[in-house]
């Protein structure tokens, strides 16, 4: 057989490249603060590039306490337990009124339950605006 000039060779190069994926959902909040939809060129295919407002090359989703400063947390907590307090309150009225001994007193008591209640009332609209 005659010599040819070159030896032909068949290479297959295998890339793993990550993609967009849609049922993943474009509103998660990545640890760079970003949302993931942005971490995409759907330009290439939708291939992952890299957030486009930041150097953040890997999507990772950040946590509650990632987004909210340490502080605000703390701020926050402290708001909870204190909208607690009427809960609290109303617990008491209403396990002393169980053991009220007349009628005088589970009257009195009666009152300060149902103020109570409105407290808790406003409290729950409270927490559950909250976030
Ligand atoms: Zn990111
Ligand atoms: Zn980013």
């Amino acid at each position: 057989m005659e010599e040819q000039p070159y030896i032909e060779k068949i290479e297959v190069n295998v890339e793993k490249i990550s993609l967009y994926n849609p049922k993943y959902g474009d509103e998660r909040v990545c640890q760079c603060g970003h949302p993931y939809r942005r971490h995409f060129d759907p330009y290439e295919h939708n291939e992952a590039v890299g957030c486009k407002y930041c150097d953040c090359m890997e999507f990772v989703e950040a946590k509650a306490t990632d987004i909210i400063p340490r502080e605000k947390l703390a701020e926050i907590g402290a708001d909870i337990r204190n909208k607690l307090g009427p809960l609290a309150n109303l617990i008491v009225l209403i396990e002393r009124y169980k053991i009220s001994e007349n009628e005088k007193e589970a009257d009195a008591l009666w009152k300060y339950i149902e103020k109570e209640i409105e407290q808790c009332k406003i409290s729950i609209n409270y927490i559950k605006k909250l976030l």
